[in-house]
């Protein structure tokens, strides 16, 4: 469908080819020949087909993946070889960059604006674990004294299930198959049903790249019957999840029959403390951007704004100006700043939250959906003034462009509020204080806290949660050692040591 046309770019949300399974090398139907509508979030109309995997189909790529470890010549490869395939991917990947943001803004309703970077970023993910493997994924010796060598090697798991949401949903897949295939793992990944465009098109690259037949597999289909047949599956040693903290606990709960080993990244409630000593149009900046940019729908997201009592209303002032003026339309605009949410449903949900936070007491300001896009799941930037922490719309993940804003007196006060919440994802702390940035940084309960920065993100450093925002931890070195490798220690005798005469 031809929407506008705005500079010298045209507009199109157009319908594009149906969407089949990636078992064993092949693009395939569901065995059921099931199939979905995938929805735009911005016409509401059908974007295209999606082959509906099931139980059925969950097997034969575990199968697959199975087989590909154990017989295939993808564990066994020389590392400078297997790195090539990385590599390639990583070049693909950059060659469709611009067709990979298209699918993602059809996909997703996110800004092309906003989708744009997202190759160039999925690219670094498989460049970097290239990188990583092959220059610090290697065992330690241990000489222990005349008789013993010891020494470790850290070894792939097998097949890793992956389960992706819809928020970002090419750069947060790479980032769990990058480590996933650079280690020798093979992979099946269940991605969101509700954007399996870009998903489709990492197989595509795969193909292309030549990887050996059943190492890379992508099962698209529901979270409750593809999705719990994978974390079920006796082959599949491992579960990276990424997604809602009660999907989380329910993965945990279905894995722990076969013992296996999971990563959780879950959901947040996050944080944005600004004191009064802090460059308040820097920290107006970042508060505004960290919650209205990708939707809203952003695990990060700051959705609790804390604002220091001497500073409060001006910075309140300011924050409803820029509201006002964020550029809300067509995702396809290249000039468009928030776009629609993701379904119908989730909308809804967003909106409720809105009308509950008038009940509990809460000023409302919102900017204006222009009436020509109407027809999207459009929520405007919402700012929910005079919240208090314990009011639900403080408590609960809304995931959408609303953000709460909280009043406050003095330091220990605020860090007792940012911390009165079950999740623990990520805090922003603005202020000039130099010990107390440091000073609340250290107090508050995330997995992930900037001091006067806007969220920005470095591979090598510990991505994740804590509390209820999950469980371990992706990027750098943790995902190489602690997640999709396993050390095995060898120890080997150089001398004749002592072995007890046990009934000689
Ligand atoms: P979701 O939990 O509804 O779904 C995520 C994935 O899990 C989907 O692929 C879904 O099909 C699958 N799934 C659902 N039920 C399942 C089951 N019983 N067994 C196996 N798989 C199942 O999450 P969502 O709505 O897609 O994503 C939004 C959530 O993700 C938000 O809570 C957000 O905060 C979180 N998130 C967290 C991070 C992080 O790094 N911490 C990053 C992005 C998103």
């Amino acid at each position: 469908m031809q929407v506008q046309a705005a500079g010298q770019q045209e507009l199109t949300h157009k319908r594009v080819e149906d969407v089949k399974l990636y078992i064993d090398g092949q693009f395939t139907d569901a065995e059921a020949g099931a199939t979905f509508e995938n929805i735009n979030p911005f016409t509401n109309k059908v974007n295209n087909v999606v082959a509906e995997g099931r139980a059925e189909d969950i097997n034969k790529a575990v199968a697959a993946a199975k087989r590909a470890f154990e017989e295939g010549p993808w564990g066994k490869m020389k590392v400078a070889e297997r790195m090539k395939y990385i590599e390639r991917i990583a070049d693909l990947i950059e060659e469709n960059a611009e067709e990979i943001s298209y699918l993602e803004s059809l996909d997703t309703g996110l800004p092309i604006s906003q989708t744009k970077k997202q190759a160039a970023r999925a690219a670094e993910n498989f460049r970097f674990y290239s990188r990583m493997v092959q220059s610090v994924l290697h065992g330690e010796s241990y000489p222990m004294d005349d008789e013993f060598i010891n020494y470790t090697v850290y070894k792939p798991l097998g097949p890793i299930g992956l389960i992706t949401p819809w928020n970002a949903p090419f750069m947060l897949e790479t980032w769990k198959v990058a480590p996933a295939l650079a280690t020798g793992n093979t992979v099946i990944l269940k991605p969101a049903e509700l954007s399996p465009l870009t998903a489709n098109k990492l197989a595509e690259v795969i193909d292309k790249a030549g990887l050996p037949e059943g190492v890379f597999n992508i099962v698209h289909g529901f979270g409750e019957t593809a999705g719990a047949t994978l974390v079920a599956h006796p082959d599949v040693k491992a579960i990276s999840f990424t997604g809602e903290t009660t999907t989380g606990s329910v993965i945990i709960k279905n894995s722990a029959d076969t013992l296996k080993k999971t990563s959780m990244e879950l959901g947040g409630k996050s944080p944005l403390i600004v004191f009064d000593d802090a460059d308040l149009d820097r920290a107006l900046d970042a508060a505004v951007w960290g919650i209205f940019s990708f939707n809203g729908e952003r695990c990060t997201a700051n959705s609790r704004l804390f604002l220091h009592k001497n500073i409060k209303d001006e910075f309140a002032e300011k924050l409803k100006k820029r509201v006002m003026n964020i550029k809300i339309g067509d995702p396809m605009d290249s000039k468009t700043q928030l776009g629609p949410l993701i379904e119908k449903e989730h909308f809804n949900k967003v909106k409720s939250y809105i009308e509950l936070a008038k009940e509990e007491g809460c000023e409302v300001i919102q900017g204006v959906v222009p009436e020509e896009v109407k027809a999207g799941n459009f929520v405007p930037p919402t700012l929910l003034l005079n919240a208090k922490n314990e009011m639900r719309v403080c408590q609960e993940e809304i995931f959408g462009p609303v953000m709460a804003v909280i009043e406050f007196e003095d330091e220990a006060e605020v860090v007792k509020a940012a911390n009165d919440v079950r999740y623990g994802l990520a805090g922003y702390v603005w202020t000039n204080d130099i010990k107390r940035g440091h000073r609340v940084a250290q107090a508050v309960e995330a997995g992930m806290i900037w001091i006067n920065a806007q969220n920005v993100r470095d591979l090598r450093i510990p991505f994740g949660g804590m509390k209820d925002s999950g469980v371990g931890r992706e990027g750098g070195r943790y995902a190489l050692f602690e997640f999709y490798t396993e050390p095995k220690i060898i120890h080997v005798a150089i001398g004749d040591h002592h072995i007890p005469q046990f009934g000689k």
